[in-house]
């Protein structure tokens, strides 16, 4: 890429994750300056791989959706696009012990939107037949809402399907089945203005929407090597194992961008950097340590869900399924993450990705291990036969934030109350859930507004601390 020095700024971004690689391209790529610092020795954020007795392990399952534009074209940006698999058809086998499988799939018949899914809802036999044409009450609910109505976020998934006649079953077997995975709590507890983004943009707004996508390589290659390398051929310089320790910038005035033409000042250890602007692209907890108190208000209330993970690899293979949902059973999803993670031939590698993990977070390695073995067991025959050759437990404690109602307010950004300073992340207000999407988003946004926001015009200069 070529760009004359300086035409679009210089600009620090504090964060390698997504949200951060993504603002550190986009700036770039309008013509800024910029040095990327992240307090790892790796990028990628809250996706990470690490090797265990020659496997490689990420710290948990990963997907994503047709409709996830942006993290697509992100993917597609840093060279990665070949390395993820995108169903051509949405198909989520759902299992229940004792081996009834149902599935949750759009029409082979290239149908509209929603009849695109009422074959599968109609035969869906983890439900009675009255669940089932209940849940089509929801479907025309949902597809009434107005997405932008501030009120969807007072109320919960769960009131909203109670007003509409579902049953304990429903929730558990049909909702948590969609809201568990993309929002990070349960169908009960959800936001029904974060509810209605998933089910609208990903199952309703377009037939082909929620056909999924995942990683068929490591998440440390997918996002951290490929990332690296875009952001090199970019003219990003990247500071890594660099954490940022503070941010200094003056306070908006009252005339907006260019009442304060101070530029931003970042300290990282011994190194301070001048720029004109800084994109702050951490964990939501972690922008309110780094920033000045009113910068970005008290965002606490956004709390934390956790998501854990439990690996097994398998003397055999017990399952062609590439993964499944489950329903009566402590597994929620399982994925066959046999080849990314290079386990050996005649092996196979299954990964229990338990959401809103707040039971199982704290629990012992063994426990879990012991406790998901036996559920696949339950799941798949053959894995009754199995040993277990090896197994290992992630558990992230801050996956995500709580996407329960009363946190739109609390989203923010991509400007803040300081002049220079922008956020970016997951947790920002993009209207998804905090997903890989909603980092891309966040991110895109942020390099945008920098660039425009401010006026760049001096250096960024390294000066003694
Ligand atoms: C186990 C798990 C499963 C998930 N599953 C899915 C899924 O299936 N689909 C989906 O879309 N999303 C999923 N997510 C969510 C998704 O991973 C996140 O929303 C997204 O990666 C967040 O990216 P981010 O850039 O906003 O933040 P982060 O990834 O948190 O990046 C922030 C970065 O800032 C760095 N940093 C923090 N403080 C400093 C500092 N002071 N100085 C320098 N650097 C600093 C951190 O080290 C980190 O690298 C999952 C998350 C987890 C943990």
């Amino acid at each position: 890429m070529t760009r004359a020095p300086g035409a679009g700024g210089r600009m620090v971004v504090v964060g390698g994750g997504l949200a951060g690689i993504t603002a550190a391209l986009e700036a770039a790529s309008l013509g800024a300056e910029v040095v990327l610092v992240e307090r790892r020795a790796r990028l990628g954020g809250l996706t990470w791989s690490f090797e265990r007795n020659g496997r490689t392990f990420d710290n948990g399952q990963h997907v994503f959706m047709r409709c996830c534009h942006a993290y697509r074209a992100f993917l597609r940006r840093i060279g990665a696009a070949d390395q993820v698999h995108l169903q051509s058809r949405l198909d989520v086998p759902v299992l229940a012990p004792g081996g009834r499988q149902a599935h949750i799939s759009r029409s082979t018949a290239p149908l509209p939107s929603p009849l695109h899914l009422a074959g599968s809802l109609l035969s869906y036999s983890h439900l009675g037949v009255k669940d089932r044409l209940r849940a089509g009450q929801v479907v025309a609910a949902l597809r009434r809402l107005r997405l932008d109505d501030p009120s969807l976020d007072a109320e919960s998934f769960g009131s909203f399907l109670a007003r509409h006649g579902q049953s304990a079953a429903a929730l558990e077997r049909l909702w948590d089945l969609v809201i568990l995975p993309t929002v990070n709590v349960g169908a009960a507890e959800a936001s029904l203005a974060l509810a209605a983004k998933v089910l609208r943009t990903g199952l309703l707004d377009q037939a082909d929407g929620g056909d999924l996508g995942w990683s068929l390589v490591p998440l440390g290659v997918l996002h951290g090597e490929n990332g690296r390398r875009a952001l090199e051929r970019a003219g990003v310089e990247v500071l890594c194992s660099t954490a940022v320790d503070a941010i200094a910038a003056g306070a908006r005035g009252a005339g907006g961008h260019g009442a304060d033409a101070s530029p931003v000042t970042v300290t990282a250890g011994s190194r301070r950097l001048r720029a004109d602007a800084v994109v702050v692209a951490v964990a939501h907890d972690a922008a309110r340590a780094l920033l000045p108190a009113d910068a970005i208000g008290d965002l606490s209330g956004l709390g934390r869900s956790p998501i854990v993970n439990v690996h097994l690899v398998l003397d055999r293979k017990v399952t062609d399924l590439p993964f499944a949902a489950a329903v009566g059973s402590p597994v929620q999803f399982v994925f066959d993450r046999t080849d990314s993670s290079g386990t050996e031939a005649g092996t196979q590698c299954l990964v229990v990705s338990l959401s809103a993990a707040t039971g199982e977070i704290g629990a012992r390695p063994e426990t879990l291990v012991t406790r998901y073995f036996e559920a696949l067991g339950t799941l798949f025959p053959a894995a009754r036969r199995a040993s277990l050759v090896d197994a290992v437990v992630t558990r992230e404690h801050a996956a995500t934030f709580r996407g329960v109602p009363g946190t739109a307010a609390l989203r923010l950004g991509p400007s803040t109350a300081c002049h220079g300073v922008y956020v970016a992340g997951a947790w920002c207000a993009t209207g998804w859930p905090a997903t890989m999407e909603g980092a891309v988003r966040a991110g895109n946004a942020a390099a945008a507004a920098a660039i425009t926001g401010c006026r760049i015009e001096r250096p960024l200069e390294e000066v003694p601390a």
